[in-house]
């Protein structure tokens, strides 16, 4: 089975990998792709296990699991990504439907790496027009 994160490479050889806990994301980018498979995956601990202890404290649990099962995941895009010591930006556009209607969510998320493991910090949406 191919990544969700558009990879091309297998998931056991891809996203798979950090998933099960055998490897951390050595990058912010290989992190965020982790957690979009995440998402397509409903690995919902994944996504908790990344995210910064003190972001986590913000985010709607419930919510986000409800949404990852209602959606489908179609394709990752990578924008732009970039480190800077224990700070990653990674921009990314991630398409998806919901009953029959595609969204396209466009975010820029900010990484910070601690102990050598990168954190998901913080996300900025940008509004995106669809037609
Ligand atoms: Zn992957």
């Amino acid at each position: 089975m191919k990544c969700p994160c558009g990879s091309e490479k297998n998931y056991s050889e891809c996203c798979g990998v950090y998933h099960s806990g055998k490897a951390l994301a050595p990058t912010a980018e290989a992190l965020m792709r982790a957690r979009y498979s995440a998402f397509a995956k409903n690995q919902m601990e994944y996504l908790q296990d990344t995210t910064d202890p003190q972001t986590l404290d913000q985010i709607d649990e419930e919510a986000n699991r409800e949404w990852a099962e209602r959606a489908k995941f179609l394709k990752l895009e990578i924008i732009h990504a970039e480190e800077k010591g224990t700070k990653g930006t990674v921009e990314f556009k991630a398409y998806y439907n919901v009953d029959d209607e595609d969204f396209i969510h466009h975010e820029v998320s900010l990484f910070r790496k601690q102990a050598g493991e990168w954190f998901f910090k913080s996300g900025k949406i940008k509004a995106e027009k669809t037609k």
